[in-house]
């Protein structure tokens, strides 16, 4: 069953990502690691279908497959099992065995995933019955839970079981610091490939400093994530800060654009068609970083700043917006549904860690299309400008659902303290059971009249 390790009071598990620069012989290494996570996993599949299909021709039930279990007939038959078709040299004692037992594990939790899928238990999209892993299609890695893992004190390497000491892209500093000051303990390490880099996943348990708190408590803030601008932030009454989209991500995406148009044009798996493919890999990997390094000082710089943060809720953009949208938009749009979901997640922990709130609105909360200053919900239209139908106020979208998203506080959000949208008032804390308006989204304008905004 999947295992969750829960950290002691005060810290907390963060992974760090290092790229790694391994010798020729240690990237060969990596790779049979890779293969031989992979040759478990499949094993390990292997025994438990015929297990079941045991089951079923017998009625006869065994031992419901089991990480322990599994990993101890591993050990049995590997002698077996890891043997070189041509040469007929047994491999397994070359490769650690904290690989193989990862493959066992990873097997056996996809087998429970897929099970509690089936029974409904587990949250979001169906989980299907593990399939077989194959090379290329694989996504390569393997990690360590136990053994000789460290980070070096010259902050440029990472020591693994058996691969030795690698040399890492970049600077370790980030955690070589805290570990010196004992304030981090590593739980496991995961290399795994991507693109053409080998990168290392570093998972630790971390003292969480004492937070002085956050520097305005009394802001509460609404963010709207958009396509063009990432994302807006405004207060009850107005927009104060905006995050456009980085040009240098700009940039590449035009490139991958035009790289992607000349794969098109070259013949499937010649040589040229397989370079600009490389290519294509090294820029999608390039943006994904752009991005998330954008993202991440976004949302910590909030998270630090204001005592209260709103986002959107839930599928709020995909229920509200893609109605009877073009095609090319609501392409568009999945990629700040994309975003969306990484601020909001990101938000999630790192609120807390600085002492801020986050609430999320409620996902029919028609935070575009209702107008902040009469509190009017336009019937029609999805334009980047609007003028309100009710009081002749022009409105630019983003900047809009942001303010409205800010003052949904004031409506009666659940678990939250609640405010006033205009008025600000701190200290008003009504119980949960007072609030009749829960569930029926209003809005509470300037002049602080309620309207029904469903
Ligand atoms: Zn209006």
């Amino acid at each position: 069953m999947p295992r969750r390790y829960s950290p002691p009071e005060g810290q907390i598990i963060q992974a760090f990502t290092f790229a790694l620069d391994p010798t020729d012989e240690q990237s060969v290494q990596i790779a049979r690691f890779f293969g031989a996570r992979r040759k478990a996993f499949n094993w390990t599949l292997d025994q438990m279908k015929a297990d079941f299909e045991h089951y079923r021709e017998t009625g006869e039930s065994g031992t419901p497959p089991s990480f322990y279990s599994l990993r101890k007939r591993w050990t049995a038959e590997k002698e077996t099992v890891c043997v070189n078709d041509t040469t007929g040299e047994v491999w397994w004692p070359e490769v650690s065995k904290e690989v193989f037992a990862d493959g066992v594990r990873g097997a056996t939790d996809a087998y429970w995933r897929w099970q509690k899928s089936r029974s409904g238990t587990l949250k979001g999209r169906k989980v299907g019955f593990p399939r077989f892993k194959k090379r290329g299609k694989d996504r390569d890695r393997f990690s360590f839970s136990t053994g000789a893992m460290r980070l070096e004190a010259d902050r440029r390497h990472l020591t693994l079981p058996i691969l030795g000491t690698l040399r890492t892209h970049e600077n370790t500093r980030r955690i070589e610091r805290l570990i010196a000051l004992n304030r981090a303990k590593i739980l496991g390490v995961t290399v795994s490939r991507q693109g053409e880099r080998i990168i290392a996943t570093v998972r630790m348990s971390v003292a969480r400093p004492q937070q002085s708190g956050v520097a305005q408590p009394d802001s509460t803030v609404g963010i709207d994530v958009g396509v063009r601008r990432l994302a807006t932030v405004a207060t009850t009454s107005e927009v104060i800060d905006e995050l456009a989209n980085p040009h240098t991500l700009e940039h590449r995406l035009s490139e991958l654009r035009r790289l992607q148009r000349q794969r098109c044009r070259r013949t499937r798996g010649s040589r040229q068609y397989q370079e600009t493919a490389a290519k294509i890999t090294r820029l999608h990997a390039e943006v994904a970083n752009l991005r998330r390094h954008t993202i991440h000082v976004f949302t910590t710089n909030l998270a630090k700043t204001h005592g209260v943060v709103v986002v959107e809720g839930l599928d709020a953009a995909s229920l509200l917006q893609q109605k009877g949208l073009p095609g090319a938009k609501s392409r568009r749009r999945g990629l700040s549904d994309a975003a969306l979901g990484e601020i909001r997640r990101q938000l999630r922990y790192k609120c807390p860690w600085y002492g801020s709130t986050l609430i999320e609105a409620d996902r029919f909360f028609p935070s575009s299309k209702t107008c902040h200053k009469c509190g009017h919900v336009q019937s029609i239209g999805w334009f980047e400008h609007w003028t309100c139908e009710e009081c002749n106020s022009s409105h630019q979208r983003d900047d809009n659902a942001a303010i409205n998203l800010a003052r949904w506080v004031g409506l009666g959000s659940v678990g939250a303290p609640v405010k006033r949208g205009a008025e600000h008032q701190t200290e008003s804390h009504p119980a949960a059971g007072e609030d009749t308006r829960k569930g029926s989204p209003a809005l509470v304008g300037p002049n602080n009249s309620v309207r029904s905004a469903a």
